[in-house]
């Protein structure tokens, strides 16, 4: 697992109905996946930022549960408005952060596409992004 690059970015963030919240330190640039658990999750790609687990402070959890859709992850949901905002691999000292849950993303970009593999055929990756077959911080 290679070191998370984090920008030095106070951040907030929240599901839609504001049952969970969060703030933390630190920010990873944006990365786009391709993968079918993130297409069932999020109903079409999902973009992820990503923290080191110390760094990240859960104010309000009241609605956040837990789902493990592999044994070697888990993503946080909101199970009031259904909003997806976690993935962690169990291995990991990080957890990624849906990029729409986060109030604000100035001074992120993007950082790569992962699970291109993966990608369903009715769009097309047409920007100048790195593409991986699979996680670009995971050997395969
Ligand atoms: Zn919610």
């Amino acid at each position: 697992m290679a070191e998370l690059d984090l920008r030095p970015i106070e951040f907030k963030g929240s599901c839609l109905c504001g049952g969970v919240c969060f703030t933390g330190q630190g920010l990873r640039d944006i990365v786009y996946c391709h993968c079918r658990q993130c297409r069932f999750g999020h109903g079409a790609i999902a973009a992820y930022s990503a923290t080191e687990f110390s760094k990240l402070t859960l104010t309000k959890q009241d609605t956040l549960r837990w789902y493990s859709a592999s044994p070697v992850a888990r993503r946080g949901f909101c199970i009031k408005c259904g909003g997806n905002l976690f993935w962690e691999s169990v291995a990991a000292t990080t957890v990624s952060i849906a990029a729409g849950a986060l109030d604000q993303t100035v001074g992120l970009q993007g950082a790569g596409h992962i699970y291109v593999k993966d990608k369903a055929p009715y769009y097309e990756i047409s920007d100048h992004l790195p593409q991986f077959p699979g996680n670009m911080y995971v050997q395969e």
